[in-house]
């Protein structure tokens, strides 16, 4: 058996990490997370964490539930593997798409499974290409998505995503994907209200289409709330006239639901809470609570009718689409979100008791704004809470006041994350409003720890 040190020397020499400095990891050493329960996790040093990130927002039932490890267990003995290619399939890929058509939108009757959403996202791309060579259209091959946007690390995933730093490694995007500015007030709508700065936001995609032309674009795709990219909560304007431009120019709209599928805003699906009705929904991470690797896409029936109707194969799969233990585990997932309520818990309680207590967080001086949708939500820690013209001042980046306040969380026992100065949780839905008090306890004193750091 290994300890903290020994662990660390063995995963600086033999693991390259995701997403990490190879260099700081190998003079710091990574935390080493050994075991978890409901919302805590425990590392290598017997430290206790409350995780308000849901692991990579994926835990939405919490660690520990028994009925997905025994449904894991089970359909293990049962029947470890087999694929859903050349016209066969599985009892648990089955129900699953049956279930799965019962808790999206009515639209969706159909299932492509994937085996993470970046997986999902470049079926997405391939998919929307395809429906349109089927309706004789092949020219409309562009697909807008937003700068700043999350929707994976495949060579299309992250050329959809609007992450820059991701698109200077290794020459993207790829051909035909293209970016407008996402709807983040604080940073593009000085001097506007947010409702009108809503749909200027949105209008920026109709510049778009008009430059491209429109018989040239595909499909637009977007997060509900845009995740990874800071937890930024539209103006409620936003994406009602997204689809409604959707619906001129006759694109197809795409739900990237891998973060706000499951719960995560209070609905099912956080195309729910924005009012739109997607073509396609690309999903992953909650739908097994991360328990196992699963994604995929949830096709609406515009697009399902071309492919069964007009198709013949769609040339494409995973080896694990579809993979009886991961759905068996998403089936046994889905009940119990359902049998737990967690949905309507997030929407009726602790969704508002959340959202309450950040309206709080504005009394801070390191505050600047905070946003919440369900159970996810976000600070922005400034400088000045008004420059002048109503909007903040914002800190150098240089000074790092984000990872500042994220080594006090750390040290504190609080898993929160940081993208730039602003900070977002996206904690299990199992959460109560105890814990929610808890969660408020360890942000405040963080929040002061931090304040002390910057004022000295
Ligand atoms: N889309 C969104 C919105 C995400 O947040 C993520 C992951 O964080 C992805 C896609 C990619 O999913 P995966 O990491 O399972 O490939």
């Amino acid at each position: 058996t290994h300890d903290t040190a020994s662990w660390q020397a063995a995963d600086a020499a033999h693991f390259l990490h995701p997403f990490t400095d190879f260099q700081q990891l190998a003079q710091k050493g990574s935390r080493i997370i050994t075991k978890a329960d409901n919302l805590y996790l425990t590392d290598s040093e017997g430290n206790r964490l409350f995780d308000a990130m849901s692991g990579l927002w994926c835990v939405n039932v919490g660690y520990g539930q028994q009925s997905l490890i025994d449904a894991a267990a089970h359909q293990m003995k049962e029947l470890p593997f087999y694929n859903s290619f050349f016209q066969t399939t599985t009892p648990p890929a089955v129900e699953l798409a049956q279930l799965l058509a019962e808790v999206t939108p009515p639209q969706f009757q159909h299932v492509f499974y994937a085996g993470s959403g970046s997986e999902g996202n470049d079926t997405v791309v391939r998919m929307v290409r395809r429906y349109w060579d089927l309706q004789g259209q092949p020219e409309r091959q562009v697909i807008i998505s937003r700068w700043n946007g999350y929707h994976g690390s495949t060579m299309a995933g992250a050329s959809l995503g609007g992450m820059k730093y991701m698109h200077a490694q290794g020459g993207l995007p790829i051909p035909g994907i293209t970016h407008i500015d996402q709807p983040h007030w604080l940073e593009h709508g000085a001097g506007m209200t947010r409702d009108a700065f809503g749909l200027k936001a949105a209008g920026w995609l109709e510049q778009k289409i008009l430059e491209v032309g429109p018989d040239k674009v595909a499909a637009f795709i977007g997060e509900p709330v845009q995740g990874a990219g800071g937890v930024i909560v539209p103006p409620a304007t936003y994406w009602p006239e997204i689809q409604r431009i959707c619906d001129k120019y006759n694109i197809l709209l795409v739900s990237d639901e891998v973060i706000c599928g499951f719960g995560r805003t209070g609905n099912w699906f956080g195309c729910e809470t924005m009012g739109t009705k997607p073509d396609l929904m690309t999903f992953a991470k909650g739908v097994t609570s991360g328990y196992i690797p699963l994604g995929g896409v949830m096709v609406g029936d515009r697009v399902a009718k071309a492919l069964i109707e007009q198709g013949g194969e769609f040339e494409h799969g995973y080896t694990y689409s579809g993979h009886p233990v991961a759905c068996a585990v998403a089936i046994a997932n889905i009940k119990l979100i359902q049998s737990l309520k967690l949905v309507e818990r997030v929407r009726d309680e602790t969704g508002p008791y959340l959202a309450a207590q950040f309206a709080k967080l504005n009394d801070h001086p390191l505050i600047g704004e905070t946003q919440t949708c369900g159970l996810m939500a976000s600070m922005q820690l400034v400088k000045a809470k008004d420059r002048g013209d109503g909007h903040p001042a914002m800190f150098d980046s240089a000074l790092e006041v984000g990872m500042l306040c994220r080594g006090h969380c750390f040290a504190n026992g609080l898993v929160m994350r940081a993208v730039g100065d602003r900070m977002i949780i996206a904690p299990p839905l199992v959460m109560t409003i105890a814990q929610v008090d808890e969660l408020m306890g360890l942000i405040h004193k963080c929040l002061d720890l931090t304040l002390g750091d910057v004022r000295a």
